[in-house]
């Protein structure tokens, strides 16, 4: 349980249905980005604390009536958790936003209830699955069973802590696996709920199981843990390498979600009116800090002009201000180093030679919010698609126009990048909506919208994007191991 004293939180480790502080007593503190004030203490994993909640989750594998209850009834309790979830959204939408410094407004009426979607869209989901039959002439029949894999690591980064644990957990728990969660350091606030909320729904103990600290030590240590069966990760491609490299060992079945730096292309033929404040959000949502962001925005030259007038007054109007202000659209930066980070790719942006079409107006902010992490949106019109900031995730709200003259120009820019989790194309012609779609190399393509999300739908990335999908059946794939049973008909 969360508890607070003098308004800084407590939060403490989940393990097998218990809160409880590491075996060390040692902690570490989690500050407001907007403001820097002191928001929680929280307890620090020892690699004691790690092998104690997978070994609870292992037993509550191997033990609990879990894996092997009803299906309905596992399903009613997942669906449970989704239930408590909307009944505690505004809770969890104040701490998502003290913690992570996105927008109140944004985090209740999106990320909370699409958490709890998360969650019912996966009951819902296995129970409507059937499983593949092969007879053999006359003479022997095989089926195929989904059985859970065992014990799952869950590791999320801290942009969308709620919405991308339930995102796992949903799957996860659906298939009948446990699971050990590790959230990011930065953002442990709304995750550790998840413990109580599933203690709450009837989940037996130990099959959600919640750990905190950094990702050096605690992430290293789910990773190579022995009774992690499989890692679900999302986060930067740096982290995946080294995620591959630490569950070596254990041959751990692995999915990853990674980094991006989509193309928004924008042809002269494109309704401005629904692609300019589409392209503000796909820019700024979440200051930027989105992996789905459409940061490189490609504009055919014939209506740059007109293009960048719309955006710029458009991002202008951008209320930068207190994450918890229900006007507030724009919060700050998570934490000091993506505030340094983010302008430290300003400074080379400009370095590179690109011009600045706003971003350098001072913030309205109060003396308190003074001290956050704030940057107000900012876009360069840029010559180099070959450039640093136009290769490089930001991941803050910097985005850079790239001009082009023919569609053959635009889909080299847009594939001249390691990355490849999606792109977002604007144009009234049906045709080169089709074959520019087939040609940019990425996981999704938004045609005339973005973020537009059908859960059942494979979501992951080309290239450094990510290995493996997620949603729908590529979800329950990841989460299962399938079996053969083969019975003679003689
Ligand atoms: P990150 O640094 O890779 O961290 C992600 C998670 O991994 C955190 O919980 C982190 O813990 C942990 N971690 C770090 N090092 C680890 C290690 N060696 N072993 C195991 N776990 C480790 O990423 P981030 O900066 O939090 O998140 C931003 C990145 O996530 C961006 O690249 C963004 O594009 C990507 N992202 C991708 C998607 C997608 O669906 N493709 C969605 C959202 C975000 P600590 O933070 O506590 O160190």
């Amino acid at each position: 349980m969360l508890t607070t004293e003098k308004e800084v939180l407590t939060v403490n480790h989940f393990i097998n249905g218990q809160y409880r502080q590491s075996a060390t007593k040692k902690t570490f503190e989690v500050h407001d980005p907007s403001n820097q004030r002191l928001i929680a203490i929280v307890s620090e994993a020892s690699e004691e604390d790690v092998t104690e909640a997978a070994n609870s989750a292992r037993q509550a594998f191997e033990h609990s009536e879990w894996r092997t209850m009803p299906l309905a009834e596992r399903c009613a309790k997942i669906r449970r958790m989704a239930d408590i979830i909307v009944e505690r959204k505004e809770e969890i939408a104040r701490l998502e936003a003290m913690d992570v410094g996105k927008p109140y407004q944004h985090a209740v009426g999106s990320d909370i209830p699409r958490a709890a979607h998360n969650l019912r869209f996966y009951a819902d989901f296995v129970e409507k699955q059937g499983d593949e039959a092969y007879p053999m002439d006359e003479n022997f029949i095989n089926y195929t069973r989904y059985e859970p894999v065992g014990v799952a690591g869950l590791i999320t980064p801290w942009n969308a802590p709620f919405m991308l644990t339930t995102w796992k957990l949903g799957p996860c728990l659906a298939a009948g696996n446990t699971a050990v969660i590790k959230p990011a350091e930065l953002t442990p606030l709304s995750v550790s709920l998840l413990g109580e909320i599933a203690q709450q729904a009837g989940i037996p103990d130990g099959v959600v199981n919640v750990i905190h600290g950094s990702g050096k030590t605690v992430g290293t240590w789910v990773t190579e843990q022995p009774e992690i069966d499989l890692i679900s990760f999302t986060g930067s491609t740096v982290t995946g390498k080294q995620i591959i490299k630490n569950g070596a060992d254990t041959l751990k079945k692995t999915s990853f979600e990674l980094g991006g730096k989509a193309a928004n292309i924008i042809f002269e033929d494109a309704d401005l009116s629904k692609a300019v404040p589409t392209s503000i959000q796909a820019a700024f949502l979440n200051s930027g800090q989105v992996c789905l962001a459409g940061s490189r925005i490609l504009v055919q030259r014939t209506i740059l002009d007109e293009f960048l007038e719309k955006f710029k007054a458009a991002a202008e109007a951008l209320v930068v201000g207190d994450p918890q202000d229900p006007k507030t659209t724009t919060g700050p930066l998570v934490s000091k180093v993506q505030y340094d980070k983010v302008n430290y790719y300003i400074e080379l942006a400009k370095e590179e030679g690109a011009k600045l079409i706003t971003g350098d107006q001072p913030l309205q902010l109060s003396d308190d919010l003074a001290k956050g992490y704030y940057i107000a949106p900012t876009i360069f019109l840029h010559h180099d698609p070959n450039a640093r900031t136009c290769q490089e995730e930001i991941f803050g709200p910097v985005v850079t126009i790239l001009p082009f003259d023919t569609e053959e120009e635009a889909l080299a820019i847009a594939n001249n990048t390691d990355y490849g989790l999606n792109g977002v194309i604007w144009t009234e012609n049906l045709k080169r909506a089709h074959r520019v779609s087939y040609a940019v190399r990425a996981g999704t393509i938004w045609v005339n919208c973005w973020f537009v999300r059908d859960l059942r739908v494979p979501f992951g990335g080309f290239k450094k994007s990510g290995v493996g999908r997620e949603g729908g059946r590529h979800s329950m794939e990841f989460f299962t191991e399938a079996k053969n049973i083969c019975i003679s008909l003689n």
